[in-house]
């Protein structure tokens, strides 16, 4: 068996990375690209932290193993209010079973949705979300004091509500505490070592408006003072990377990888229950609006953010829950006089929409045989759509759900997937215009979002030299791990093996059929448990 170190950028792009390794500011990656292979990693969809690195252990599309986004989809419920995902969804099925499983020692450091951390052959150290850090954030237990000090870098409760210098520091310090965890961990007994740093993501997330005038966030007064921070944090990932290069030998392979790329926030929403309405596919409530109800439309128009979530935070939780329905759309709609709707995949530039099947959902008023016809109109009409302001088309492209996810757990997704122009995200609205500017203070607070864009890059004795790859996905990662370790790779994976990064792309790999104890993805947090992790998703804007 062969020793493989994965070093996980949570986001990271070729956008920022390939102008400052040509400037010599990031040269450990510029060795890297240059002693190894490189390239773009296509994510998942959604492309999301939580379905991407789920997809990265496991090899396998969200259908087989059931996690789509940090809540559970869950297409046919009228609420998509899921509980939260967690490792007790797939637990059994990672790269780090499989290893152990085939006598390989691993440890995995901080690789997000591993909470709770699950028996491995060798250590588990959690990752993003987390409740804090108690006692099931690691494996074994007994880790935590030793390295328990070091490993609570995403403790800010509402991230959002920070000043810039603020959000500099917390980042800047999970950093450090990052650093401090790897040199504590990378030297011990592992074939296998997995570390994911999850700064860039935030860093898009909240600095983009710095950096990208597409977003009319973008403030050019600010450039002098904030214009190089989201370089600055890429400098930093780079030093990261040279303490890992500078820890492991210069024979171990090593590949350095992200789960997704970044992007602005699309300033306009499409509305797509307003345009399922003008097809006469939807009903908006008749009933006149109520006065809670105007009080809400008018404060995500006019209050700061920092009001609203003030209001928020401190609303009785009835009226939280309205609060949220509300911003689904959700009251607006009246579901038995309604053909389809939106589901809110939570992953700008992509939009779900749900075929309401008599005898499927609560309401269902469309009949199971018309179900096919239906989907394909759909598919066909909203193709065509044009934002009415511009007369710019909209939609990119649409997929029926099983062209995407193939498993027991397809059934968890909207049956259409649109997925939008870089401009367009989908929007909450069931009335009104079919396409409305994102709220400005949105944008401010959440300038960036992801692309499916993401990085790779190997290095090691047996992979080609200098080589760039285009065709690499997230989803071969496990297999291409498992190869490159001289291990077999379990038939039932959806990826492939990259056979292009290898100097000997012809090595045969090696099947196998693996019996792993699978649990059903029905496992479940604490109530307690559950709200810390929800609370902290939301104070970094993911719900
Ligand atoms: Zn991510």
């Amino acid at each position: 068996m062969r020793k493989v170190y994965v070093v996980g950028f949570d986001g990271a792009t070729w956008r920022f990375i390939r102008p400052l390794v040509e400037r010599g500011e990031m040269p450990h990656f510029q060795r890297l690209m240059a002693d190894g292979v490189s390239g773009t990693l296509t994510s998942v969809i959604p492309f999301q932290s939580a379905a991407a690195w789920v997809t990265f252990m496991t090899g396998k599309n969200s259908g087989k193993h059931g996690v789509y986004m940090f809540q559970d989809y869950d297409a046919v419920s009228y609420t998509f209010a899921g509980r939260t995902a967690n490792s007790r969804y797939f637990s059994g099925q990672t790269m780090f079973d499989i290893v152990g499983q085939m006598g390989g020692t691993v440890s995995a450091v901080r690789v997000p949705l591993t909470y709770p951390a699950w028996p491995v052959n060798g250590v588990m150290v959690s990752g993003f979300p987390t409740p804090g850090d108690t006692p099931e954030s690691f494996y074994p237990p007994e880790l935590r004091t030793e390295v328990g000090s070091t490993a609570q870098p995403d403790e800010d409760p509402d991230f959002r509500q920070l000043t810039v210098e603020q959000q500099v520091a917390s980042l800047e310090n999970q950093m450090s505490r990052m650093s401090t965890l790897v040199s504590g961990m990378i030297g011990g007994q592992h074939d296998l070592f997995v570390v994911v740093h999850r700064v860039p993501d935030p860093v898009h997330h909240f600095f983009m408006k710095f950096v990208d005038p597409r977003t009319p966030a973008y403030d050019p007064d600010l450039t002098p003072r904030w214009g190089d921070l989201v370089n600055r944090f890429y400098r930093k990932m780079d030093d990261a990377l040279g303490e890992t290069l500078a820890a492991i030998d210069d024979d171990d392979t090593l590949f350095v990888i992200s789960d997704h790329g970044g992007a602005i926030t699309p300033p306009r929403q499409f509305n797509v229950n307003v345009w399922l309405a003008g097809q006469g596919l939807l009903t908006p409530h008749q009933k006149t609006s109520s006065r809670r109800e105007r009080m809400y439309a008018l404060n995500q128009q006019l209050l700061p953010s920092r009001v609203r979530s003030l209001l928020r935070r401190h609303a009785p939780k009835a009226v939280r829950g309205e609060l949220r329905q509300m911003w689904q759309g959700l009251q607006r709609i009246e579901f038995g006089r309604s053909q389809a709707y939106h589901f809110p995949m939570k992953c700008s530039p992509l939009a779900g929409i749900v075929i309401n099947v008599r005898g499927r959902q609560p309401e269902g008023v469309v009949p199971p045989e018309e179900y096919e016809a239906l989907r394909d109109r759909i598919i066909r009409d909203i193709q065509g759509v044009q934002d009415p302001r511009t007369g710019e088309r909209i939609v990119l492209r649409v997929y029926k759900r099983e062209e995407l996810y193939d498993g027991p757990f397809v059934e968890r997704a909207p049956d259409i997937i649109v997925w939008c122009q870089d401009l367009y995200r989908e929007g909450p609205f069931a009335q009104g215009p079919m396409v409305s500017d994102v709220p400005f203070d949105e944008l401010q607070q959440v300038s960036g979002a992801h692309d499916d864009q993401g990085i790779m890059l190997a290095r090691g004795p047996q992979l080609a030299k200098g080589k760039t790859v285009s065709d690499a996905k997230l989803i071969d990662m496990t297999p291409t791990i498992l190869h490159a370790m001289e291990l077999p790779v379990p038939s039932d994976m959806d990826g492939r093996v990259l056979t292009e990064i290898f100097a000997d792309p012809d090595r045969a790999v090696e099947s196998i059929e693996l019996d792993l104890s699978k649990k059903t993805a029905d496992s479940y947090l604490s109530e307690d448990e559950e709200q810390l992790i929800k609370d902290k998703l939301k104070g970094w804007g993911y719900l």
